[in-house]
Protein backbone atom coordinates (compact mmCIF):
# COMPACT_ATOMS: atom_id res chain seq x y z
CA UNK A 1 0.00 0.00 0.00
CA UNK A 2 1.64 3.18 -1.25
CA UNK A 3 0.48 7.05 -1.63
CA UNK A 4 -3.34 6.90 -2.46
CA UNK A 5 -4.10 8.73 -5.72
CA UNK A 6 -6.55 9.85 -7.31
CA UNK A 7 -7.91 7.87 -10.23
CA UNK A 8 -8.54 10.91 -12.51
CA UNK A 9 -5.75 13.46 -11.74
CA UNK A 10 -3.45 11.34 -9.71
CA UNK A 11 -2.68 13.88 -6.40
CA UNK A 12 -2.47 12.70 -3.46
CA UNK A 13 -5.56 11.81 -1.76
CA UNK A 14 -5.86 12.81 1.70
CA UNK A 15 -9.63 12.51 3.36
CA UNK A 16 -10.51 9.41 4.28
CA UNK A 17 -13.97 9.70 2.06
CA UNK A 18 -11.47 10.28 -1.23
CA UNK A 19 -9.06 7.44 -0.49
CA UNK A 20 -11.88 4.98 -0.04
CA UNK A 21 -13.35 6.28 -2.84
CA UNK A 22 -10.26 7.00 -4.99
CA UNK A 23 -11.46 9.89 -6.37
CA UNK A 24 -10.09 13.44 -5.13
CA UNK A 25 -13.05 16.12 -4.25
CA UNK A 26 -12.37 18.38 -7.07
CA UNK A 27 -12.97 14.95 -9.45
CA UNK A 28 -15.97 14.23 -7.48
CA UNK A 29 -17.32 17.65 -7.81
CA UNK A 30 -16.46 17.61 -11.84
CA UNK A 31 -18.11 14.27 -12.05
CA UNK A 32 -20.95 15.19 -9.95
CA UNK A 33 -21.55 18.17 -12.25
CA UNK A 34 -21.31 15.57 -15.55
CA UNK A 35 -23.84 13.42 -13.69
CA UNK A 36 -22.06 10.92 -11.58
CA UNK A 37 -23.26 9.66 -8.70
CA UNK A 38 -20.55 9.31 -5.82
CA UNK A 39 -21.15 7.61 -3.18
CA UNK A 40 -21.48 8.94 1.07
CA UNK A 41 -19.12 8.37 3.37
CA UNK A 42 -21.04 7.14 6.52
CA UNK A 43 -18.65 8.85 9.99
CA UNK A 44 -18.79 8.24 13.41
CA UNK A 45 -16.83 10.98 16.04
CA UNK A 46 -14.83 8.95 18.19
CA UNK A 47 -12.74 9.95 20.59
CA UNK A 48 -13.14 13.76 19.47
CA UNK A 49 -11.98 12.79 15.85
CA UNK A 50 -14.51 12.03 13.04
CA UNK A 51 -14.29 9.02 11.65
CA UNK A 52 -15.02 7.11 8.28
CA UNK A 53 -16.96 3.74 8.90
CA UNK A 54 -17.91 2.84 5.63
CA UNK A 55 -19.21 4.26 2.45
CA UNK A 56 -22.61 4.14 0.99
CA UNK A 57 -23.62 3.41 -2.49
CA UNK A 58 -20.94 3.24 -5.58
CA UNK A 59 -19.41 5.36 -8.19
CA UNK A 60 -21.85 5.26 -10.90
CA UNK A 61 -21.60 6.76 -14.66
CA UNK A 62 -24.29 8.99 -15.59
CA UNK A 63 -27.47 7.40 -17.29
CA UNK A 64 -27.26 7.81 -20.91
CA UNK A 65 -31.16 8.13 -21.24
CA UNK A 66 -32.36 11.57 -23.08
CA UNK A 67 -29.19 12.88 -21.97
CA UNK A 68 -26.72 14.89 -25.03
CA UNK A 69 -24.05 12.91 -25.27
CA UNK A 70 -20.99 14.18 -26.61
CA UNK A 71 -21.15 14.55 -30.40
CA UNK A 72 -17.68 14.67 -32.38
CA UNK A 73 -17.80 17.88 -34.06
CA UNK A 74 -17.93 17.66 -37.77
CA UNK A 75 -19.33 14.68 -38.30
CA UNK A 76 -22.81 14.56 -39.81
CA UNK A 77 -24.69 11.09 -39.75
CA UNK A 78 -28.34 13.15 -40.83
CA UNK A 79 -28.02 10.27 -43.96
CA UNK A 80 -27.43 7.03 -41.89
CA UNK A 81 -31.02 6.04 -41.00
CA UNK A 82 -32.64 3.50 -43.47
ZN1 LIG B 1 -8.52 14.12 -8.84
Amino acid sequence: MGANRCSECHRRLIDPLSVAIGIGPECRGRMIKGGWRMPKGKWKVEGGRTVLVGVIGKVEPPKAEGKKQKVKHGKRDDQSKN
